[in-house]
């Protein structure tokens, strides 16, 4: 088994869609960044890639290769997840916290476990989402931005064909 951990905040933007864990959330603001800013699957991104000693996401996808403007950051997961195959590997389970004092995350949590599941080939029961605030403490709590940690356990998938 191997465990990663995935760190990444990206600053709120006017004019920006607001996409965590694939899910456009309503709001007055997005974030922003190269791509579409999922800050959440950003984060799961390089715990994946951190549990196979992969480097992070700043290595395979570069914000300065245009092929990366605004691309929708579920793409790059499937990406990362054949990477994972490649290496052996498959998803045991990941736990994601994001750290945002609005808007509310909680209503889509089921989407985005959903999404992220569908993407790792997994079952939903291997994913979790949860959201905290800092009670207006740091930038998140000024609403400067949003945060979000991702950890995630791989198994080595030959082991585990033979268990089952
Ligand atoms: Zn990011």
């Amino acid at each position: 088994m191997k465990i990663g951990f995935g760190y990444d905040v990206h600053r709120f933007a006017e004019n920006r869609s607001l996409v965590l864990g694939g899910v456009t959330i309503p709001y007055e603001y997005g974030l922003l960044g190269h791509s579409d800013a999922d800050v959440l699957i950003h984060a799961l991104m390089d715990s994946l890639l951190g549990a196979c000693a992969l480097g992070d996401i700043g290595t395979h996808f570069p914000d300065t290769d245009s092929a990366y403007k605004n691309i929708d950051s579920m793409l790059l997961l499937r990406k990362v997840a054949i990477m994972i195959k490649n290496e052996g590997y498959c998803l045991g389970n990941a736990d994601i916290t994001v750290v945002a004092q609005k808007p509310k995350i909680s209503p889509y949590y089921k989407q985005i476990r959903c999404n992220i599941a569908d993407a790792l080939h997994t079952d939903i029961n291997n994913i979790n989402v949860k959201a905290t605030t800092e009670e207006g403490l740091g930038f998140s709590g000024r609403l400067e931005g949003i945060k979000c940690y991702s950890v995630c356990l791989l198994q080595n998938s030959e082991e585990h064909h033979e268990i089952i």
